[in-house]
């Protein structure tokens, strides 16, 4: 494996950061997760854009332009040879001085790697993931805002903690307010009546790659898609839930804090949409 350093490419085992760098010490940072399939890197311009409109929120400059980054982001996936791969983008800001100040830190530092993942195995696609909602909130402050996918992920990892002290794989946040906002690393998507629901953004969820790309799906299967704040009663009482992600994909939630959602199968629009995505991913993106 090699692993892309501020342009070099370093092998695995010695492919390290410093113990200055302000991503380690402060979580100062921003990050990526993007798939290839095939070949094809799935909508890696999205993510860049998101990638380079979280730098910008937290006054972070990328030093490389958002072309350059894509041919570094394709080279390393060549030079990995890998076909079907999950690439992890980070850009910290750098090493600097054991004080928070950022404008100590000389130059940031811009790292690839491109590894292969598997979260969940083929039978859970099949048969549905339990889950439960949890005490941990997602709340809306400034410098954590959902929308920053920032290298401070203590609140979605307190939320993965408690899913498993639950015994189950995955958890659902609520913001302040008691509105469902998104999962640990997942959006979350209800179905009712034939219509799709997903939290907007404001109510404290990331504006997911893979969700716009089941909203796309969905508006091209004649799906209505409504993007409203909903509480945990509508979750209970949805005839279908699945959750959507660059590492989870498309994947059906069958049983939220020990309810049966719908029959306790996965329901015929998240199979559809499951089956669509999975088409989509291979023939739409950068080679
Ligand atoms: N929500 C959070 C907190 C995430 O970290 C992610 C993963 O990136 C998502 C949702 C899903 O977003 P995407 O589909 O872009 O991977």
């Amino acid at each position: 494996r090699w692993i892309y350093m501020s342009g070099e490419y370093v092998k695995k085992e010695d492919a390290k950061v410093s113990v200055f760098d302000h991503g380690f010490l402060y979580g100062d940072g921003v990050f990526e997760g993007i798939r290839v399939y095939d070949g094809n890197v799935f909508r890696l311009r999205e993510h860049l854009v998101r990638l380079y409109d979280s730098a910008k929120s937290i006054l972070l400059h990328i030093p490389y332009t958002m072309e350059e980054m894509e041919q570094a982001v394709v080279e390393t996936v060549r030079k990995n040879q890998l076909r079907d791969a999950y690439i992890r983008l980070i850009v910290s800001r750098g090493v600097g001085e054991l004080c928070l100040d950022p404008e100590k830190c000389a130059r940031p530092e811009v790292i690839i790697i491109a590894d292969q993942v598997r979260l969940f195995p083929q039978e859970t696609y099949e048969k549905g993931l339990h889950i439960v909602t949890v005490p941990t909130r997602r709340n809306v402050p400034d410098a954590l805002n959902p929308k920053i996918k920032s290298l401070n992920y203590l609140n979605n990892i307190l939320v993965k903690i408690e899913a498993n002290r639950a015994g189950v794989g995955e958890a659902l946040m609520l913001n302040s307010d008691g509105y469902v906002a998104e999962g640990s690393g997942d959006n979350i998507f209800i179905v009712k009546r034939g219509v799709l629901y997903t939290p907007p953004g404001y109510v404290g969820a990331l504006e997911g790659i893979t969700r716009q790309a089941i909203i796309d799906l969905a508006h091209q299967l004649q799906f209505q898609v409504k993007e409203e704040p909903f509480t945990r009663h509508d979750v209970y009482v949805a005839d279908e839930v699945f959750l959507t992600g660059t590492a989870a994909e498309v994947i059906a939630v069958v049983n939220v804090d020990g309810r049966e959602i719908g029959d306790g199968k996965p329901g015929p629009i998240t199979r559809q949409l499951l089956t669509e995505f999975r088409r989509l991913v291979r023939v739409d993106g950068v080679q």
